[in-house]
């Protein structure tokens, strides 16, 4: 785990990968994001995936650079191995 000057912490990927073993549901893994938590509420739909849904308030934090890029990129990561799983 690296400490960002931003809060919250960079999850290493093997760390990540048993995360997924756990089987986090699409919808409640932005939770383990604390920053992404943080502006999910605003984003347009309940159910978003943050990854490709318009009007998503986490693509635009990432944007603006609220986000961490190695961040939102473990989450993209994670969600692409779930799909593969499926
Ligand atoms: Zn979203």
């Amino acid at each position: 785990m690296h400490p960002l000057e931003m809060g919250g912490y960079i999850i290493d990927t093997p760390g990540i990968r048993e995360l997924g073993v756990v089987d986090i549901p699409d919808e409640e893994l932005a939770h383990y994001f604390p920053e992404m938590k943080k502006v999910m509420s605003r984003c347009k739909f309940h159910n978003c995936k943050h990854v490709n849904e318009p009007n998503c308030a986490v693509k635009e934090a990432y944007e603006k650079g609220i986000i961490a890029i190695p961040r939102y990129e473990s989450y993209l990561s994670i969600m692409a191995n779930e799909d593969n799983r499926r």
